[in-house]
């Protein structure tokens, strides 16, 4: 992609160089309600190529739809307009809210998600073989083990970066999260080989990086049936204690990258989504 600076939105499409526009003849969701959307979640195709997975999820007969699918080369496929609802989040949670398809936007980065070793090379759930300089070995935020995980290409996070700020500035976005934070346990998109808390920080948070956070002092309500409460903010961190129960009330002391310190009879770090804030 040569010239990266001449995107924009109009008609709810976006307009410039790399864009490709590849519609959903009739959308698959209904129209957003007003207000909305107002949030981005980040998800892979766990596919092989852009061109492929937006071939599928353009599909009338395939249920699931996104609005965006963003190759390695920063090429955008524009699938569904950012007014209508796309199925991208399934069933989805986070803090108070349920069914993120009514809220979101939803992008999709073609990668292969999680791939195995095999001698010297890594290979996807579809049998394609990965080297070394693309795979990250990596812990899921979610998940104890290490893993392999495809790497992204920097044109590909420079695009999804640029379209998020565009979308930021036109719909007035408050959230980006990843589906693996609305639906913990089922899905593990986009995974840690995205940067998504620097991500989200520098496009949320970068000019009040400095304020105290507005969560700090309050109390809310656990709404997970169990939630692991740990030494420090991310999922590599050992639990405290036995896993805090649905309904506990909790005071938060910080907030970092989607974690919240907080105390109950105990103090410890638990993951933001399961408060309801
Ligand atoms: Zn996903």
């Amino acid at each position: 992609m040569s010239s990266k600076s001449n995107l924009s939105i109009s008609d709810h499409l976006l307009k410039g160089d790399g864009i490709i526009p590849y519609l959903l003849e009739h959308t698959k969701g209904g129209e957003f309600q007003s207000s909305y959307p107002d949030s981005v979640i980040i998800h892979y195709t766990a596919g092989g190529s852009a061109e492929s997975s937006a071939r599928h999820l353009r599909n009338k007969d395939v249920k699931a739809s996104a609005h965006l699918v963003i190759g390695r080369a920063g090429e955008i496929y524009q699938i569904v307009p950012f007014n209508y609802q796309a199925w991208h989040a399934g069933k989805s949670k986070y803090g108070s809210r349920v069914g993120y398809n009514k809220f979101s936007i939803g992008i999709e980065l073609d990668n292969a998600g999680v791939l195995t070793k095999a001698g010297t090379e890594y290979v996807s759930w579809f049998g394609k073989k990965y080297q070394q300089n693309d795979v990250l070995q990596a812990r899921h935020r979610n998940e104890q083990d290490l893993k392999y995980w495809h790497l992204y290409t920097p044109e590909q996070i420079a695009a999804c970066e640029r379209v998020v700020k565009l979308l930021i500035e036109n719909y007035g976005i408050k959230e980006i999260l990843g589906h693996e934070e609305i639906a913990p346990g089922r899905k593990q998109d986009p995974g840690p080989a995205f940067p998504l808390d620097r991500f989200r920080n520098r496009l949320l948070f970068e000019d009040r990086a400095d304020d105290e956070t507005p969560l700090k002092g309050k109390n809310y309500k656990v709404t997970a049936s169990q939630l692991n409460i740990r030494e420090g903010a991310g999922g590599q961190f050992k639990k405290v204690a036995q896993p805090l129960k649905k309904g506990s009330e909790v005071t938060i002391l910080e907030e970092k990258d989607g974690w919240c310190k907080v105390k109950t009879t105990i103090t410890g770090w638990v993951s933001k989504g399961h408060l309801d804030i």
